[in-house]
């Protein structure tokens, strides 16, 4: 049979908290070819604890290529037309391997992981456990093998980014160790206006600068494939998650945000060629920086540590459904949270509150309420928590942002986008193509000198087709609801005083 002809086509690796995909896209129409995707299995040691496999990340990133490279021979797709790679990735994710035997020397500590609470508490200087510093300190404080691999100058650090460019280029046998500007950004050990690692940080936190790897921008050839179906083909493209998802989202202009509803749940607005300080508790970010001599982008950031994870802990820990996708019948089948209020508060509260010893709360409960009103409240927790951010953003920029536009694999859930345009009274818009995310790093990858085979050019970038949720209840009835949660989110924020 002949061949499809199709034109250059850029893949990406999507490293998330749940789960890892591989996606492969056309260049010249942005649209998604064929992909494969695994779940990633997280460990919980101790409480509070949040660990994932170094090992098994690698592995599902191999196995998701492989499939996807089959299932584009099936399509009749020729894989040699892929002409780059992008890596986007969980972020603050920490972790630490031995450069001569090419292993990991602990779990990878996810973003998530409440171990460094009681060293933020002590600390005079507003620290928060999210940031990957404090866990590579615990990781150098209380993991023997890391602190000797420090000393006998075999350590090497990484978030999910460089753990995965490294091992793919090569490891111990010549790969390269490199993180991007997003990334970077994340660490609490990099200066986001000299773009590079500060020293002054790395003193406070007393980490040798040689373990950290070099800062690129978003959008380079750091390296080659070296194994695998698509070896010798060059990764070129990085980017945090949330910032690949802003880059998906076509948000280049100054003003222009996105939300994504993951594991967590993250709001970035693009501020343009400055970075934007907060005084309503959002964190100031690199959002991109798309080629060796091209400028900076800044963000300002509203994160929600749990969003999707809400999901998994109906299903896993009380069992109250057996996938995520059948929460949405469950809530739809009462509509009404019947006064019901969740604050999953599970490792303390994000923006705009940065409270880390705020724990998770429902409260509001009746003889009459049901799984259902639950699964209700957890979805309206998600809404809530957005509106937060969204007012705080509004407030930080003063222009109030006039529609919403969302990805991430809960915005499959159609109750979640209606209930969200309801609390916040402005539309939602979905695109059509949901993996925004991969597309982000993709359209990196593709635009790196030396690839060039995908234009950024606002002329050249491809109509987005989308879905808008309008609000559908009265402005009264969702402030309401609203003046209840921040209620119900006072009484999470005071339980251990
Ligand atoms: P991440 O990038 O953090 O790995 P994803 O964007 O893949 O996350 O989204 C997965 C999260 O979304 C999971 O936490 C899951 O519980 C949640 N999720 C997926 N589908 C649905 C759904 N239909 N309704 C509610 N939550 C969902």
């Amino acid at each position: 049979s002949s061949r499809v002809m199709l034109g250059p086509l850029v893949a990406a690796i999507d490293q998330g908290t749940s789960s890892t995909r591989f996606l492969v896209f056309n260049a010249k129409t942005a649209e998604l070819l064929s992909h494969h995707q695994v779940e990633i299995n997280q460990s919980f040691p101790k409480e509070g604890w949040v660990e994932e496999d170094p090992k098994e990340i690698l592995q599902s990133v191999y196995e998701c290529m492989e499939r996807t490279c089959e299932k584009l021979t099936q399509l009749n797709v020729d894989i040699s037309n892929i002409k780059a790679i992008g890596v986007t990735n969980q972020r603050e994710t920490t972790l630490v391997w031995d450069k001569e035997t090419g292993e990991a020397l602990y779990n990878a500590i996810v973003w998530l992981d409440l171990r460094t609470q009681s060293t933020v508490e002590n600390n005079p200087n507003s620290l928060n456990t999210y940031f990957s510093a404090v866990k590579l300190r615990w990781l150098m404080d209380n993991v023997d093998e890391v602190a000797e691999a420090v000393l006998t100058h075999r350590a090497m650090f990484g978030t999910v980014d460089s753990w995965l460019i490294w091992c793919l280029t090569g490891g111990k046998s010549g790969g390269v160790h490199c993180t991007d500007v997003t990334n970077a950004s994340r660490t609490m050990l990099f200066n986001i206006h000299t773009l590079d690692w500060d020293p002054e940080l790395c003193k406070y936190f007393d980490i040798p600068m040689e373990i950290l790897p070099k800062v690129r921008s978003s959008s380079e050839i750091y390296g080659l494939m070296k194994s695998g179906c698509l070896s010798g083909i060059p990764i070129s493209g990085c980017l945090g998650d949330q910032s690949a998802a802003l880059v998906g989202q076509m948000c280049f202009q100054e003003g222009q945000a996105k939300n994504t509803y993951g594991t967590g749940c993250f709001l970035l607005r693009n501020t343009g060629a400055k970075p934007v300080m907060s005084e309503h508790g959002l964190l100031t970010t690199v959002a991109y920086k798309l080629g060796r001599d091209k400028p900076a982008c800044y963000a300002l950031e509203g994160s929600v540590a749990i969003a999707g994870a809400v999901v998994r802990w109906l299903k896993d820990n009380l069992g109250i459904i057996q996938t995520s996708t059948e929460l949405e019948k469950l809530a739809a089948s009462v509509g009404t949270s019947y006064g019901c209020y969740f604050v999953p508060a599970f490792s303390g509260l994000y923006a705009p509150y940065w409270e880390p010893s705020a724990r998770g709360i429902i409260c509001g409960l009746t003889q009459f309420t049901n799984k259902s009103h639950l699964a209700f409240a957890a979805l309206e927790a998600v809404c809530f928590q957005t509106r937060e951010i969204l007012d705080a953003m509004n407030q930080d920029s003063g222009i109030p942002l006039t529609q919403l536009q969302v990805d991430g694999g809960m915005t499959s859930n159609r109750l979640l986008m209606q209930l969200q345009a309801d609390i916040l009274c402005i539309p939602v818009v979905k695109p059509s193509m949901p993996e925004t995310t991969a597309l982000g790093a993709a359209m990196a990858a593709g635009a790196a000198e030396g690839v060039s085979v995908w234009s950024l050019r606002p002329e050249d970038l491809s109509e987005v087709t989308s879905e808008k949720f309008e609000p559908q209840i009265n402005p009264e009835e969702s402030e309401f609801r609203y003046a209840r949660w921040k209620k119900a989110v006072q009484r999470a924020m005071n339980w251990e005083t």
